[in-house]
């Protein structure tokens, strides 16, 4: 069988049994997840984090010096912005208007006396521009900060295209390093259908389906959302920018989906997203290495539909009313938000904090919806990591339409 069938088996079983272990007793959930769901589970995601931070250093120094020019890499970096925020602004529009048509915050429903948040404090937005060029790049890779690891590897590779034959030695090492780190990631897929069975068996049977009661509604709104920008947004692009069908495309990305929905976390699933580019989309090694690391930190849209869809709930169960400025104030701040959501479990949560603040709603409102996020969190991490293999595969069938065209001519 192949490992696509098998994961998508894992995908299903693991929903059925995680939903059959949230109705029984506590203490023996507890103890099935101890000792083996959670095991299991964490050392799918450690296989794959152990090798986070050396293929994104490894394949940014080749994708950078493979590039030759910063001019180019200036290029592919405006395109990939662009597009990053083209689509997050979709993604909130997107957000937004479903939360409006289909009101999952009726007030009166949901009871907001003892709702309790705290609320956590995001650094500063200059001090984290600032920070991006690392005073230390080694306790960068310790910290794994990937935006300092990013900066680090781009002026590595720089250097090696402009030093050329000089430094071929460093540069053969890379080669050869990204060559092992590949394998290795290929050997760990193989694990992926138990991994993922037992992160989500873990995950479901943990949050459970009773809490959904009256924030079904909320959670079917977000659901259509993601839906929504994956079928209309990354197929029109995919179809119209990328030339290509927007169906193969995610049937071929469908086991780095299947990775980021169970672990919930864009960053321990980026080795797997670029194998899966490169190899079952084609993506140019160059690109993929470069745009699926940077939207793997700063491009969430499923995180951002989360965030609309919640600010405008809250508003709703707090009975007040957002004018055309609050709409416009959500779209710019949830961009922020998004933007600086790392690729870890919940942390589009907490960034909701900074949403709200803008539009004036009450803090506690998140207080609501923190019980569902688990769910969402998974189903969300897949349609961030999704965006990212989009735009790098566009920008790459780009590329190589350009090429044919200058070789053709
Ligand atoms: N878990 C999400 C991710 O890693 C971020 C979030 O929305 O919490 O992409």
């Amino acid at each position: 069988m192949g490992l696509t069938k098998k994961i998508l088996i894992a995908l299903v079983a693991g929903v059925i049994v995680g939903v059959g272990l949230s109705y029984i007793p506590t203490n023996i959930f507890s103890a099935v997840n101890t000792y083996v769901l959670d095991p299991v589970g964490q050392i799918f995601i450690n296989l794959i984090m152990m090798l986070v931070v050396p293929i994104v250093f490894v394949s940014i120094v080749l994708g950078t010096a493979g590039l030759g020019e910063p001019a180019k890499l200036g290029k592919i970096g405006i395109q990939t912005i662009s597009f990053f925020l083209v689509t997050t602004a979709i993604a909130l529009t997107i957000g937004i208007g479903l939360a409006f048509l289909l009101e999952p915050g009726q007030p009166g429903v949901f009871n907001t006396d003892t709702l309790e948040y705290e609320e956590q404090s995001a650094p500063p937005i200059m001090e984290t521009i600032i920070n991006i060029i690392p005073d230390n790049p080694i306790s960068s890779m310790a910290s794994g900060d990937m935006l300092q690891i990013i900066a680090f590897a781009i002026f590595i590779g720089i250097g090696l295209a402009f030093l050329g034959e000089k430094t071929d030695g460093i540069h053969r090492l890379f080669e050869q390093a990204n060559e092992l780190f590949m394998w290795l990631i290929q050997s760990i897929m193989k694990t992926a259908p138990y991994g993922a069975f037992a992160l989500i068996a873990s995950a479901i049977g943990e949050a459970g389906l009773s809490g959904i009661g009256p924030m079904a509604m909320y959670m079917i709104t977000v659901i259509l959302g993601l839906v929504l920008h994956a079928a209309i947004t990354y197929s029109a692009a995919i179809w119209g920018i990328g030339k290509a069908n927007p169906l193969k495309f995610f049937k071929a990305f469908f086991p780095a989906m299947s990775v980021g929905f169970s672990t919930s976390s864009s960053n321990a699933t980026l080795p797997v997203s670029m194998k899966v580019a490169q190899e079952n989309l084609g993506v140019k090694k160059e690109i993929s290495s470069f745009v699926q690391p940077l939207g793997a930190t700063i491009n969430m849209d499923g995180t951002a539909i989360m965030q609309a869809v919640a600010t405008v709930f809250i508003a709703q169960v707090y009975a007040e009313t957002l004018g055309f400025a609050d709409i416009i104030m959500i779209i710019l701040t949830a961009t922020l938000a998004s933007i600086g959501t790392a690729g870890v479990p919940g942390v589009g949560l907490i960034m909701l904090a900074m949403v709200l603040n803008a539009v004036g709603l009450p803090v506690e409102g998140i207080g609501l919806i923190i019980g569902v996020d688990r769910i969402l969190d998974m189903l969300r991490t897949s349609l961030n990591i999704t965006g990212d293999a989009a735009c790098a595969f566009i920008i790459s069938e780009r590329e190589r339409r350009k090429e044919l065209k200058a070789e053709n001519a």
